[in-house]
């Protein structure tokens, strides 16, 4: 249902008053508000939309798959905190797009999935219309917020309120529904202009009462073996310099989530990273900044948390309704990391005490023995690679290299990296987030590329770059800054699972051996290299990022060096039934 639309419908006869439409409101809103990127797939009934919205000066990226454009999003809103956008046509392309608007609401990452939809009449009558579906509906309960916009003179309004839901309180993804019909509407250019409106403080600050400021400073101050756990919230937040202050002024270890690495350096003299098994069990009080107890914490409770009712935690965050979600909470800070830190930081003035050595001496000779322990297995050469002489490899390169961005995903290759590559700045390591989801990798990296116009290396395992893998193809038609290294261990946790029945079918978790990825970047123009040596991947990998030409390195890895599901084994459970 293309609506020919070349121009602003503006180009007024004399008599005549100028006027706008829907698809120039749409734009104009989102400018208004600096949403100038747009992450999507062309089609009905939004093509002329991009097309518009290109010609009107919004850089419009076109995806391969709507998942990956949602992906890029997401990642957009959580490096810039505000909502990435992303574009779809209607039913099928809506649902593709839905899954990163799911995941980037689970991660509290702020974003807006624009989708066309069906004619209301038709749908509401289950008549069978062009890719008919509720989609308002189906959205609704997947994300934080959704709203279906029937008239042009509404979109300033819906475009606002999209924007509030995503950035305010709790990031998340927010689902606009705009219905064919509405970018052909019209309304004359200066009401049209009236009816759109630029956002005023839209994630206004969230102040912490002084109460709960001084009953967790309390609590902290009686601590014998303080803990603090960073979380992505914390990086979300952008107070990187407060965060600083907090962690050095209370002197306290910290254990960085996967996504807060580099918030402060994983060589920090305070890291307890190296040594996350004991300061799990062994701390009594734990302060948790932007970091929820999820799974990934299994929970703040069982074994790895020691003894029952051995611990009390802080929780600062912006969500009220997070606290005692998995565990009580004794000392709850509700509000903006930034305004809670400014306050704590403020409270615990000059003469805070530290922890004492005991702990502090305990933890850091942990840490440091297992630095030591790792620093052997990665300077390995071996061959062929495995994930420790690889990741070794990549270590250095990031080291020197800490502006650029890391995006890594998989099983074995996501969890060995995250031990492995250490970071040193802020919001440079995106990976699989909360719900340890596959497929993010492309759609991350050319968000990461295209936000920051940084460097982008991408550490895939070959399962996981194959849930995206063709957006190298987007990778090379924008010529983004990205190397994609994959780690071709033949298959899914290891290439040398057997069909025990002997048919020719492989086993489920096996790929084709030896496959050539790299030809793959090499069919788009990009550059491809066949890695099978430590030597042979730094050196592709330090020319990629010294050239900024899209690279993807297939590094081959020993079939037989993977764990099952990788650090998470426990989560799949396996038969004890033989045969
Ligand atoms: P991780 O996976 O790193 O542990 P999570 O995504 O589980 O991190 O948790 C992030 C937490 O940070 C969420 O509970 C979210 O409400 C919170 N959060 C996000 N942004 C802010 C902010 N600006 N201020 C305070 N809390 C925030
Ligand atoms: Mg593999």
């Amino acid at each position: 249902m293309s609506v020919e639309l070349q121009e602003r419908p503006d180009s007024k006869t004399e008599t005549e008053e100028a006027l706008t439409d829907g698809f120039h409101l749409l734009i104009d809103a989102l400018k208004k508000n600096d949403l100038n990127t747009i992450y999507g797939v062309p089609g009905i009934p939004i093509t002329d939309f991009g097309r518009l919205a290109q010609a009107n000066g919004m850089r419009v990226l076109s995806f391969r798959h709507e998942q990956h454009a949602g992906n890029a999003a997401a990642i957009a809103g959580y490096l810039t905190k505000k909502p990435g956008l992303c574009l779809t046509v209607s039913a099928p392309g809506f649902l593709n797009g839905l899954t990163a608007l799911s995941n980037a609401t689970t991660n509290c990452f702020p974003m807006i999935l624009l989708s066309g939809s069906s004619e209301r009449e038709i749908v509401d009558l289950q008549q069978g219309d062009y890719e008919e579906m509720d989609q308002l509906a189906i959205a609704k309960p997947l994300c934080k917020a959704a709203f279906r916009v029937l008239h042009a003179e509404d979109i300033g309004i819906a475009v606002a309120r999209a924007i509030r839901a995503a950035v305010s309180g709790r990031p998340g993804g927010v689902y606009l529904d705009l219905p064919a019909k509405l970018f052909g509407q019209t309304m004359t250019a200066a009401a049209g202009e009236a009816s759109l409106l630029k956002v005023v403080d839209p994630a206004p600050a969230q102040l912490p009462s002084n109460d709960s400021v001084m009953r967790a400073l309390d609590l902290l101050k009686s601590a014998k073996k303080p803990l603090i756990i960073l979380g992505k919230g914390a990086a979300y937040a952008q107070c990187d310099e407060l965060v600083k202050t907090f962690v050095e002024k209370s002197g306290v270890p910290f254990l960085p989530m996967s996504m807060a690495k580099g918030l402060l350096p994983d060589n920090h003299a305070q890291s307890a990273s190296a040594a996350r098994s004991l300061v799990l069990k062994e701390s009594d009080v734990v302060v948790m900044l932007g970091a929820r107890l999820n799974w990934l914490l299994s929970h703040g409770k069982g074994k790895s948390w020691g003894e029952p009712g051995s611990k009390k935690f802080i929780q600062i965050d912006i969500d009220p309704r997070e606290m005692d979600s998995n565990v009580e909470i004794a000392a709850p800070v509700v509000g903006d990391i930034e305004s809670c830190l400014s306050v704590m930081c403020d409270q615990m003035g000059t003469t805070w005490t530290t922890p004492a050595s005991e702990w502090l001496n305990a933890v850091y000779a942990k840490r440091d023995g297992n630095v030591a322990k790792m620093s052997q297995r990665v300077g390995a050469d071996t061959s062929p690679m495995d994930y420790h002489s690889a990741l070794g490899a990549l270590r250095e390169i990031i080291a020197a290299r800490p502006d650029a961005i890391l995006v890594n995903e998989g099983a074995n290759t996501l969890d060995f990296a995250r031990s492995i590559i250490n970071m040193s700045k802020p919001r440079k390591r995106i990976d699989v987030g909360t719900w340890g989801i596959m497929g993010i990798g492309m759609g991350a990296a050319v968000a990461a590329a295209v936000e920051t116009g940084l460097p982008v290396l991408a550490v895939e395992g070959d399962s996981a770059f194959g849930f995206s893998g063709m957006e190298i193809e987007t990778i090379c038609r924008y010529n983004l800054p990205v190397c994609v290294v994959v780690f071709n261990n033949n298959g899914i946790y290891r290439g040398t699972d057997v069909n025990p029945t002997g048919h020719s079918d492989v086993a489920p978790t096996v790929f084709v051996k030896d496959s050539r990825y790299e030809l793959m970047m090499q069919a788009f123009g990009g550059v491809g290299v066949y890695a099978t040596s430590r030597d042979q991947l730094s050196k592709a990998v330090n020319e990629a990022m010294d050239s900024g030409k899209p690279t993807l390195i297939n590094a081959i890895i020993d079939e037989n060096a993977g764990t099952e599901s990788g650090r998470i084994g426990n989560l799949n459970p396996q038969s004890v039934v033989k045969k």
